[in-house]
């Protein structure tokens, strides 16, 4: 195929891959006279062939003149990021972010340029983008620029920065996560440069406001090459998850495992699906290994209480990044757990729905957890899979027979247990938990009179 072909392949690519919202978007701007381009990850990623539903535009209109310009045709408009540039249209219901064509002034705060002027070319755009991958741009009519070279790159699977890669990391330490993060959503190599400069300027990062921190790092957990990307940045990482040092080269010294702690908590990410929880679960459940490590006199490792450790560690993760409440009970509960031997019985299943709150999506995620452990051990350890299968296959069963694994299922409520005469207080909820744990174990029925009867019995024996 000549060159020519292969350009013209590449535009009808990117180009059928836009909607028709997103070409009206373009259209509206360049019918009254300004310039409008597709730029960032949807190039990036049409031209990968995978597909990519937000589409970024940069225009040479002034927000203020691109809102006229949307208005008049008829579109609502948000004033998202004008400060920057930048506002949001929406075309059919879709929206788009149209930026006006900028270069950042300087960074004294590594990570917010001080100030923004806007520039009247698309070249001139283009220079302040982080990547070579991300900084093309696309018209429907005039194609494809790349005046770095960013498809050579997506070619060879290369992120590199644009510019002096030292200079782009001390104007805004996100762009290292980010690199990081494409690493792992793309499966791409390190330039050698980038990577250098990625390391030298590490500690920029945590100038960066935590929340964004989170969302990269949540990206990159979710990457479909997340081992690969966990593996080689992880001495960047270190400097917002300093948790994970103790774990890098740990040798674990048993038979059940081939890798050491950090390696096998990388292999069990990648091998769980691509949801957030289980995936902050996958990352966190071991890093109270090194701390809980002993040997016998034979020289075999043991670990015996590190999932309490591990628990512990997450949570200071998880404060410092931020996460709601919610979601870190949810990740410590997986993490508490994920060791636990539970016997393919309804009664055991049960009783460790009655641990994860009666949730059966935290037992399934559990499950998902258990399966990646097992396949990240030594191969002897991958039968543990079906065992995994098997608990959730005995999870359905539980399900559908509507017999009681949680609080909520129980005949009797903390009112009743106040009623009794147990004080307010946490030792309500106890009762409640032993009196689940009754019925679960079936030595009472899950019945008004006999769950009365037990709190009474408790009150007594006190
Ligand atoms: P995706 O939307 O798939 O997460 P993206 O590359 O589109 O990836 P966005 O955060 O939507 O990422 O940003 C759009 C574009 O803006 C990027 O492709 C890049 O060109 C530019 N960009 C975003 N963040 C930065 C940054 N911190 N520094 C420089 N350029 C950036
Ligand atoms: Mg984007």
């Amino acid at each position: 195929m000549t060159h020519t072909n292969d350009a013209r392949t590449d535009r009808n690519r990117i180009a059928s891959a836009l909607s028709p919202a997103a070409l009206l978007a373009l259209s509206t701007l360049e019918d009254v006279g300004y310039e409008a381009w597709v730029v960032g990850g949807f190039v990036r990623d049409a031209l990968r062939g995978v597909p990519c539903s937000d589409v970024d535009i940069a225009s040479s209109a002034h927000w203020q003149e691109a809102q006229a310009c949307f208005r008049d045709a008829g579109f609502k408009t948000r004033e998202t990021g004008t400060k920057h540039g930048t506002l949001t249209v929406i075309i059919q219901g879709e929206a788009f972010e149209v930026t006006t064509f900028r270069t950042d002034g300087s960074y004294s705060d590594n990570r917010r340029p001080d100030s923004v002027s806007f520039v009247s070319n698309i070249q001139e755009d283009l220079k302040r983008r982080d990547f070579t991958i991300n900084a093309m741009a696309f018209h429907p009519k005039r194609g494809l620029i790349d005046p770095f070279h960013g498809q050579e790159d997506l070619e060879a699977g290369i992120i590199r920065a644009v510019g002096n890669p030292d200079q782009r990391f001390r104007e805004d330490g996100l762009r290292i996560l980010r690199a990081c993060r494409f690493a792992s959503q793309l499966g791409f190599q390190l330039d050698p440069e980038t990577r250098q400069a990625m390391w030298v300027n590490k500690v920029l990062m945590n100038r960066v406001s935590i929340e964004r921190i989170t969302h990269e790092l949540d990206l990159l957990l979710c990457g479909q090459h997340v081992h690969h990307a966990l593996m080689c940045t992880s001495d960047v990482l270190e400097s917002i998850l300093p948790e994970i040092t103790a774990c890098k080269g740990f040798d674990q010294r048993t038979p059940y495992h081939i890798y050491d702690v950090w390696e096998h908590i990388a292999y069990v990410v990648q091998n769980t699906p691509p949801n957030r929880l289980v995936r902050w679960a996958a990352l966190l459940h071991d890093i109270g290994k090194p701390s809980a490590f002993f040997t016998h006199e034979d020289g075999v490792g043991h670990f015996y209480g590190h999932a309490r450790i591990s628990e512990h560690l997450a949570r200071g993760v998880m404060c410092r990044l931020k996460m709601s409440p919610g979601f870190i009970e949810k990740v410590i509960l997986l993490v508490r757990i994920h060791d636990d031997v539970i016997p393919a019985t309804p009664r055991s299943v049960k009783r460790a729905l009655a641990k994860l709150g009666g949730n059966t999506e935290l037992f399934r995620a559990l499950c998902d957890l258990k399966r990646a452990d097992a396949l990240s051990q030594a191969p002897h350890c991958h039968e543990r899979v079906e065992l995994a299968d098997e608990l959730e296959r005995v999870l359905d069963q539980v399900i559908a027979s509507d017999d009681t694994f949680s609080l909520k299922g129980l005949a009797i409520t903390g009112r009743d247990v106040i009623a009794a005469g147990v004080p307010e207080g946490p030792e309500v909820g106890v009762i409640l938990q032993a009196a689940l744990n009754a019925v679960i174990d079936e030595q009472i029925g899950n019945d008004p009179t006999e769950l009365q009867a037990f709190v009474e019995d408790w009150v007594r024996s006190q």
